[in-house]
């Protein structure tokens, strides 16, 4: 797959996405999501079949560690992170996330093996 198609996880499942941006920026969990893709413990097609609706936030201190820690927008500032803020939303790339570990299609140990 090309960079390009995993950019339609973006489109559909993240409200930050800026597609007219000559290179659209991506959070650390896009980057996660295209790995275990490639590595194929996940199916792309699985991932869009999912609901973002679905999403609880009920893996935030792994997450948090894992996707939230290296990812560069946190660096600068996210909203998510940032206490302070209400009525926050993630990323899509850290809802997927949550809502594939909530539905036991991924495992928290292929998050913790180093990508
Ligand atoms: S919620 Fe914020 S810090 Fe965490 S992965 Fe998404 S953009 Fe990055």
């Amino acid at each position: 797959m090309l960079e390009k198609d995993y950019l339609i996880l973006c489109g559909v499942f993240c409200r930050f996405y800026k597609p007219f941006r000559e290179q659209p920026r991506k959070c650390f969990g896009f980057d996660i999501l295209k790995e275990l893709i490639e590595t194929k413990k996940i199916e792309f097609n699985n991932i869009l079949e999912i609901s973002i609706e679905n999403f609880r936030n009920m893996n935030n201190e792994l997450l948090g560690e894992i996707v939230c820690i290296p990812c560069p927008f946190r660096i600068e500032g996210c909203d998510f992170r940032d206490n302070a803020v209400k009525g926050k939303h993630p990323c899509g790339g850290y809802a997927i996330l949550d809502i594939l570990l909530e539905s036991g299609r991924l495992h928290h140990n292929d998050l913790r093996k180093p990508l």
